[in-house]
């Protein structure tokens, strides 16, 4: 049979392994890290880090195709691997969501709103970028943020002294971002096909605790035209990366029922995680489906629901989930339950469609 190649190890890519699996197809994962979720699942690990160029050779040489768990894939090991072995979704999705200033920009540029934004380089470029929004505004680096990590919110600053901001941020790229109030958020998981075909999931509404997603709700609660828009935005970005794969688009809802794009994640998502239990065909196996090539499958989903992840300690609460009806546990086979690190997760299914 073939075999897909999965570049890290996380939980993401042993969700992909486990649906690959059941359609028949053989996985490889990179992963420096041995005994990864991933690597617990999948038929082969090679244990390199992700621009090791021997890594990168042997993976190529015994996948038919190569896909990518999180978004942070150095753009060369992936233009490597194309060169030799397809590589989906398109290496140019790394490139634009790798950055949240080209991110934005590449958003901007194909008529999607998302926050005002400046690109913050020193103290000095903090303090006239704060003005400009009024002394309200978030301050992210550029690369590599997840989890809330690297984020600095800043409220009533129309001046002040900035003096060693720039250097406790790492002094790194930054991004200033507007202060959004939002009404709330959503996501759209969004999937497009070999074919070009374009199918989405249901809005999630999410919401976050201690910078992390908490919960996913399905339906979102939004007016129709609010999901609509929604769904189109993700239809539109697929269409404009010529992407092939399943996406996560994560919005801020305004009072108006107007969106703006916070960030876009060329992987599965976290926020998707609900259709394993509510819809036929999961957001894995529509990733599974569009980089092999087969039809992507049906997004409706069967029920409403509730995700929670399992942080930390959480996992103390499964034997009491697992004895739940209408409840289903997916842990990620992680041996220490470190505080703030994903365990597993659980969807709660609220009622039949
Ligand atoms: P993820 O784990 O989702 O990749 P991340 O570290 O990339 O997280 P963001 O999604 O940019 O971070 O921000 C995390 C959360 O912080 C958002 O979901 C939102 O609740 C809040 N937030 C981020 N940017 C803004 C903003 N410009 N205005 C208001 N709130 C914001
Ligand atoms: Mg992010
Ligand atoms: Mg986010």
């Amino acid at each position: 049979g073939s075999t897909i190649g999965i570049v890290g190890g996380g939980q993401l890519g042993r969700m992909l392994a486990m649906a690959a699996a059941r359609l028949g197809y053989r996985i490889a994962v990179l992963e420096p890290q041995a005994g990864c979720p991933a690597a617990q699942v999948a038929n082969r690990q090679i244990v390199a880090a992700y621009d090791d160029p021997a890594g990168l050779a042997e993976l190529a040489a015994i996948s038919d195709v190569i896909t990518y768990e999180f978004e942070n894939v150095p753009v060369e090991a992936a233009e490597t691997l194309a060169g030799r072995v397809p590589v989906l979704p398109p290496p140019r999705a790394l490139e634009v969501s790798q950055d949240r200033l080209s991110e934005k920009q590449f958003l901007n540029g194909i008529g999607i709103d998302t926050a005002p934004f400046l690109a913050v380089d020193s103290d000095a470029d903090l303090a006239s970028a704060l003005h400009s929004f009024g002394g309200n505004g978030v301050l992210k680096t550029r690369r590599m943020g997840y989890d809330g990590k690297g984020q600095r919110v800043f409220r009533h600053m129309e001046s002040g002294n900035y003096s060693g901001v720039f250097e406790a941020m790492g002094s790194v790229p930054l991004i200033l971002e507007g202060l959004i109030s939002f009404e709330c958020e959503i996501s759209v998981i969004g999937a497009r096909g070999a074919d070009g075909r374009v199918a989405t999931y249901a809005p999630a509404r999410n919401v976050h605790r201690d910078g992390i997603l908490h919960t996913s709700t399905v339906p979102a609660a939004v007016p129709d035209i609010t999901a609509d828009v929604a769904r189109a935005a993700a239809a539109s970005i697929l269409e404009a990366l010529g992407y092939v794969g399943v996406i996560g688009v994560e919005f801020f809802v305004l009072d108006d029922g107007s969106v703006l794009v916070n960030e876009i994640a060329p992987r599965v998502h976290n926020s998707g995680h609900w259709t394993e239990a509510a819809c036929v065909i999961s957001q894995f196996e529509q990733h599974v489906r569009a980089i092999a090539g087969l039809p992507l499958g049906d997004t409706r989903h069967h029920s409403a629901c509730v995700m929670e992840n399992l942080i930390g300690d959480d996992v103390a609460r499964v034997p009491e989930l697992v004895a739940e009806p209408d409840v289903l546990v997916h842990l990620y086979g992680k041996a220490e339950a470190r505080p703030g690190r994903k365990m597993g997760h659980f969807t709660r299914l609220t009622g039949r469609n």
